[in-house]
């Protein structure tokens, strides 16, 4: 398989990948504007403490348009 064959089937993997996460993200519901897309990222999970606590330690953070101005800023909740 020489170069080009090599580079054009990675864009290829990179694009169907992408592409089964937008499907992904579109399966979900947003829990703060109820409309349909993930807005919600995830950078870490529930801790094995907070499973055993009950407590919701998980982090991350919004990229709902409903929470953010015009300018990107943050709207105040
Ligand atoms: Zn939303």
């Amino acid at each position: 398989m020489n170069r080009t064959q090599r580079d054009k089937n990675r864009r290829n993997a990179a694009a169907l990948a992408s592409a089964a996460r937008a499907k992904v993200l579109m399966g979900h519901t947003c829990e703060n504007c109820g409309e349909k897309g993930g807005h919600w990222i995830s950078t870490r999970g529930i801790s094995l403490e907070g499973l055993v606590t009950g407590l919701d330690d998980s982090e991350g953070f919004w990229t709902c348009p409903k929470l953010y101005g015009d300018n990107g800023r943050r709207l105040a909740a």
